[in-house]
């Protein structure tokens, strides 16, 4: 039998609950072996709960998915707990819970005083101190403003990279290096680019060997690329020869202001077609991206992408006819490179939603939204009335986020609710 103490001190926090209907005693109530809750279940209860909010809101708007028994005594719980009043005694509250009858016996130890809760601080607005944006901070905010409020506001943790960011450095300057020594592919042969990049390969990952973690990484992750570049470079060669092109220019800076707020960022590649006088705006993809030139637009007029609407219209201020942007995915060594490439249009064309392709059309008129959007997200982080930032509620987000230890009401996993 679990000593009377703790019984006594669920029967005075059901009390005070009944008098003041603080989520506090709620919270208390509930993580007790007398709820009748599991442990595993309250602790999926309470981080489904609202920071401030009472976990009975989180019972009944029933946002864990439990087996069918915590389901059960989740709903009893609620149930006895919704059902206190400042006039009930502790006689209710035996009965209401069920609690053994042995209760008011424990009456006789010495009460326990339970603190006053601290008071909550009042919450006030913040905002980004940040002189620049960048697309990837307001693609963060768009992701979870949570995460944006770690990295952007707190610095909450530092982020130390890690295998795969160094790839992707790595595998960038290598790609500098190569079209820095070879600015027009078409005139040299695939075989003199492939031995030049490998040979870039190889110097990029000995200057950022130190970073990972073991010599064996490194070499795991550098042959990866290797294998990654000989098939960038028959795409390279492929697009030199229907169309020849010249590289103006890789880790490009690209600045913009928009009423009054200033961007900045580097655009990876930045290629002149020479027939046509258009310039492609690239940008080099070592993680996963979309599979399709509509899933990305879709992205873009949803407003949960502004990398490239971001570059065309710093090209574009610059003098550029931007006609196309593109995205290399070199993520998978396995595969051919195959961009997502959208040639810019002046207005919309009728594409099939679900098409696969990997090209496709973004309008103007989209890419102007996407521009207009970032202006309103700089004033929403700049205007001082920010005093929540919500979590995501998509759990995808949550798994390589550097903040997830500290993050209590991130989403849970749709395969671990079903786990519990
Ligand atoms: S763990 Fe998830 S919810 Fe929390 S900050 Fe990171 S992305 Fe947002």
């Amino acid at each position: 039998m679990r000593p009377s103490g703790e019984l006594r001190a669920f029967i005075s926090a059901a009390l005070s609950y009944a008098r003041q209907q603080r989520s506090q005693d709620a919270e208390r109530l509930l993580r007790s072996p007398y709820s009748g809750v599991s442990q595993a279940a309250a602790l999926a209860i309470l981080r489904a709960a609202e920071p401030g909010e009472s976990p009975l809101a989180a019972i009944s708007k029933e946002r864990v998915a439990f087996p069918a028994a915590d389901r059960t005594a989740a709903l009893a719980f609620a149930r006895a707990l919704g059902g206190l009043d400042p006039s009930h005694t502790e006689q209710h509250i035996v009965r209401a819970f069920n609690l053994p009858e042995a209760a008011p016996a424990a009456a006789e130890e010495p009460p326990i005083n339970l603190q006053a809760a601290a008071v909550p601080e009042v919450a006030v607005g913040l905002h980004a101190r940040k002189e620049h944006f960048s697309a990837s901070s307001l693609n963060t905010y768009v992701e979870c403003r949570r995460k944006w409020f770690y990295r952007y506001l707190c610095a909450a943790v530092e982020d130390k990279g890690s295998a795969a960011s160094y790839y992707g450095s790595a595998f960038h300057s290598a790609l500098e290096e190569l079209h820095g020594e070879f600015p027009r592919p078409g005139e040299v042969s695939a075989q003199t680019l492939r031995t030049k990049l490998q040979a870039f390969i190889n110097s990029a990952f000995d200057r950022y060997g130190p970073s990972f973690e073991t010599p064996i990484e490194r070499e795991l992750q550098k042959r990866r690329a290797q294998r990654t570049a000989i098939r960038y470079v028959n795409w390279l060669a492929e697009q030199a020869a229907s169309a020849p092109f010249t590289v103006i220019g890789c880790e490009l800076p690209a600045e913009l202001t928009l009423e009054g707020f200033e961007f900045i960022g580097y655009i990876d590649r930045v290629d002149l077609d020479e027939t046509t006088g258009g310039v492609t705006v690239i940008d080099y993809k070592t993680g996963a991206i979309a599979r399709s030139a509509v899933e990305y637009r879709e992205k873009v007029r949803a407003f949960k992408e502004f990398q490239l609407p971001f570059y065309y219209w710093a090209r574009t201020a610059q003098g550029d006819r931007v006609s196309r942007l593109a995205l290399v995915p070199l993520k998978d060594a396995s595969l051919d490179v195959a961009p997502i490439s959208l040639e810019v249009v002046p207005v919309p064309r009728n594409e099939a939603e679900r098409s696969q392709a990997t090209t496709g059309t973004i309008s103007i008129s989209d890419l102007e939204r996407a521009r207009t959007r970032m202006v309103e997200i700089c004033r929403e982080l700049t205007d001082g009335l920010l005093d929540h930032f919500a979590v995501t509620d998509d759990a995808a987000a949550c798994q390589y986020c550097a903040y997830a230890l500290a993050c209590n009401a991130r989403p849970i996993p749709p395969e671990m609710r079903f786990a519990r």
